[in-house]
């Protein structure tokens, strides 16, 4: 039967636009696709406006006063494998923080009660926090991670599940002791994911994912053996991380005896248009050019790269490069599951990014005045130059931000043609959200009930708090493909 829901709409188009729309009506067919929108109806007489659609028989949902639906949120790095860690670590720096907290923690799902128990929590948890699609690394462990997999699958969320590959720089006991060991359990885990039934929708839902866990955790055999894989399966994404840390990238080019660090993961054919990099905060330019050219995604981790010490990922930078750019709450580097505090945090980097960049422009200005020496114009007519881009050093508006969280995400998954935004014939992937008094917080949002400023403008209104001020709370329905799998009205 069709669902019909009815009422206030925000539909994410570019990077600097979204609609709001207050009296909107989604028709949702038995399937979980979208049929059609109405993007304004008289909502005082509902039936009529329907039956304009020609539908018969359906289902009406009805938003009430202070709800909004919005795509679900799309959370393009996550280690499934280190929830018990969360908040733990924010003392060390990435390589000192794999082997005193993180390698400790994977290794134990090895015991599969252990994983099941631990997995089960962090899906339903990661669902609550209103992701409706999710990019999850288990450990090295091949059954353990089919386990999360099954979990996925049984919750309803749309998923890519990977298995670390490690065979290199990994302590004896958290580390795949030969290449073949590591392609065979990977290939294992591609064909048990590829054997789960399809939605109604006809296609999977959950995705199987290579994930080289970095490049200095690989072997250059392993690599090797992985790309061949990855060549022989193109339709299969990849996942991995990049640049996150600067002793990270001074080991990895060491180690590899190579000048790019996105250049070794084209050197082994891990580079295309399916692969997810994980963080790029100290990425080059020319590095980020070759990254938009094989067309790959990137997932900037804000909360992980404050948390870690790595710094601040590019993202305006990265975004007039053309490069793919989604969220990753990154747990536990980063030590908040939810996508809405990926999106805060993101916006606190970029503006960072711009008052750092704001500053080094005035005092080479100032500098300029007080000095004939003519290169100093040269200097500063190249610094102005950088700072022209469209995105780059700027802060990042609310547009962007729900972009990079909703379509965005989708893009870096290479599902933007069937989530990340409503439109017929795309899967109803979507959040129901609340900012009615019984909510959290509710002295806030029933302040902002009474007041009446435009629909549109308030609807613009109740989208920004809920991204800066929202949380599970606030998300009553998680649907993926037209059902519901999560939310404060969920009942399982
Ligand atoms: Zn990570």
């Amino acid at each position: 039967m069709t669902t019909i829901y009815a009422g206030p709409v925000i539909n994410p188009q570019s990077l600097t636009s979204y609609l709001a729309l207050p009296r909107c009506l989604i028709a949702v067919d038995s399937n979980g696709n979208i049929l059609w929108i109405d993007p304004d109806v008289d909502n005082t007489n509902l039936p009529l406006a329907i039956a304009h659609h020609g539908v018969q028989a359906y289902t009406l949902v009805q938003l009430k006063p202070g709800e909004f639906i919005m795509p679900g949120l799309v959370d393009t790095h996550i280690h499934a494998c280190q929830f018990p860690n969360l908040g733990v670590g924010g003392d060390l720096q990435l390589l000192d923080w794999l082997t005193t907290y993180t390698f400790p923690a994977e290794s134990k799902f090895k015991d599969l009660d252990y994983a099941e128990r631990v997995y089960t929590d962090v899906v339903e948890r990661v669902i609550a926090s209103g992701t409706t699609t999710c990019c999850y690394y288990g450990s090295i462990h091949r059954d353990a991670t089919m386990r999360l997999a099954d979990i996925v699958r049984k919750k309803g969320q749309r998923a890519f599940v990977g298995k670390c590959n490690m065979n290199w720089h990994c302590p004896d006991y958290y580390v795949e002791k030969s290449v073949e060991e590591s392609i065979s359990a990977t290939v294992d885990l591609i064909r048990y994911v590829q054997s789960f039934p399809l939605s109604p929708a006809q296609e999977p839902l959950v995705h199987p994912v290579i994930t080289p866990r970095f490049a200095i955790s690989c072997t250059p055999d392993l690599l090797a053996e992985l790309g061949d894989l990855a060549e022989s399966m193109p339709q299969i994404a990849i996942q991995t991380h990049i640049s996150e840390n600067q002793k990270e990238v001074d080991d990895t080019l060491r180690f590899f005896n190579a000048d790019s660090y996105a250049g070794i993961y084209d050197k082994f054919k891990l580079l295309r248009h399916n692969t997810i990099l994980a963080h790029g905060v100290w990425l080059t330019e020319k590095e980020m050019d070759l990254i938009a050219e094989r067309g790959a995604g990137l997932s900037h981790c804000p909360t992980s790269n404050f948390y870690l010490n790595s710094g601040m990922a590019r993202v305006g930078l990265l975004l007039d490069h053309g490069v793919k750019v989604g969220l990753g709450s990154d747990v536990s580097g980063g030590y908040n599951p939810s996508i809405l505090h990926a999106i805060q945090m993101a916006s606190v980097a970029s503006k960072m990014l711009a008052i750092q960049s704001e500053s080094k422009k005035c005092n080479c200005e100032r500098e300029h005045e007080h000095s004939d020496i003519s290169s100093d114009s040269a200097e500063v007519e190249q610094h102005l130059k950088h700072k022209e881009g469209r995105f780059a050093n700027k802060r990042l508006g609310v547009a962007t931000l729900l972009y990079l969280a909703t379509k965005g995400g989708a893009e870096v998954c290479c599902l933007q043609d069937r989530i990340g935004s409503f439109e017929p014939g795309k899967a109803f992937d979507a959040l129901l959200v609340s900012v009615r008094s019984e909510s959290g917080n509710p002295a806030m949002w029933s302040f902002d009930l009474e007041r009446e400023p435009s629909p549109e403008s308030k609807l613009q209104q109740w989208l920004e708090r809920f991204l800066f001020c929202g949380d599970n709370r606030n998300i009553n329905k998680v649907i993926v493909q037209g059902t519901v799998i999560g939310g404060q009205e969920y009942q399982a």
